[in-house]
């Protein structure tokens, strides 16, 4: 694998780092060791993922890992976009906004906040990439940041580009309906649903409320299952209030511990290992089982 890696370095736009120290590249701050493919622009992306596909490797896109766990060493490399950001854009507020999938949703925040645009509190206060958030169908209770795109460009394993027209079908809850295996998003167009000077005030409450309510000072994936909406009931169980029904708010597992603060996060204090969180995923998804009937399914991928 070595070899092909470091081919792609004589890439223009491409940096190859082997056996690099990942435990900043996840939110949970899980010690990790991998090789790394940074890619710049977009025909860098193309020439990476044929030629990777035509050597017979895999790899694994990752944004922020903010809804990732990455293991101790990893059979695959990871690729990383950090494409260039005009920051013009954000200057003003624009009818629509076509936006690298490298871009940080935080930015886009401190624009809808600033400006007032509608619509874009639903993503408020989630880390993440642009990409990794369409990926995911990143949301909050205020809504989905699905309703907001209009286009995605992607590139697919074999360094063919592919434009995606959104429509109601493309997106469900914390899920896309278009990104194949291998895909990699590398741009996106939003738009809003027009400016309110309320919404500068509503970003800034919801920002507050999350501070108090989640434990965003902690080495965290975020929410660890998904709420279960009962298609039959129309009824959502939400994993965070079962656990917490449960007791098992504090509870601790070697260097994990569930969220005091929130029940549907698993705070690491140091030195966990991918292997521990499985483990303690395990144990609450079994406990959540037979104690309400109800299966969660994982919302961090590992
Ligand atoms: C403190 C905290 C709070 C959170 N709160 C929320 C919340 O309120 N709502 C919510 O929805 N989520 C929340 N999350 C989870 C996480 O922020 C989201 O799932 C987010 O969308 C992950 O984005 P990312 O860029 O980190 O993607 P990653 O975690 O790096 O990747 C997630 C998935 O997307 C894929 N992917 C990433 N980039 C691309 C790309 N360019 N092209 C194709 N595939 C790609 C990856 O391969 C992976 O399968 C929270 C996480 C934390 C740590």
């Amino acid at each position: 694998m070595n070899e092909i890696l470091e081919k792609l370095n004589s890439i223009d736009g491409i940096e190859v780092e082997l056996q690099k120290d990942l435990k900043k590249y996840s939110t949970m701050r899980l010690d990790a060791i991998g090789d790394l493919v940074t890619v710049k622009n977009v025909e860098a992306l193309k020439k990476v993922t044929k030629y990777m596909t035509d050597n017979g490797l895999n790899y694994r896109t990752l944004g922020w890992g903010a809804n990732m766990l990455i293991p101790a060493t990893s059979p695959v490399p990871y690729l990383q976009l950090d494409f260039p950001l005009d920051r013009n854009i954000f200057e003003k507020p624009q009818d629509e906004y076509v936006l690298p999938a490298s871009v940080a949703l935080a930015t886009l925040t401190s624009h809808a906040s600033k400006f007032g645009l509608k619509g874009w509190e639903v993503f408020t206060g989630i880390p993440a990439s642009l990409g990794g958030a369409i990926f995911m169908n990143a949301g909050t209770n205020l809504g989905e940041i699905g309703s907001l795109i209009k286009e995605v460009k992607l590139i697919t394993k074999n360094g063919e580009e592919k434009l995606i027209k959104i429509d109601q079908h493309s997106f469900t809850y914390r899920h896309n309906h278009f990104v194949n295996q291998g895909d990699v998003i590398y741009e996106a167009r939003l738009i809003h649903f027009g400016i309110s000077e309320g919404i500068t005030h509503k970003i800034r409450e919801y920002l507050e409320m999350r501070n108090r309510t989640q434990p965003l000072k902690e080495w965290t994936c975020g929410c660890i299952f998904k709420n279960n909406q009962n298609l039959l009931s129309g009824v959502t169980c939400r994993a965070g209030l079962f656990i917490d029904i449960m007791g098992l708010k504090g509870f601790t597992y070697k260097n994990l511990r569930i969220s005091p603060k929130h029940a549907n996060f698993m705070e690491n204090s140091g030195e966990s290992s991918y292997e521990d969180v499985l483990r303690m995923i395990n144990v609450l998804q079994k406990e959540l089982k037979l104690q309400t009937g109800v299966t969660f399914e994982t919302e961090v991928e590992y």
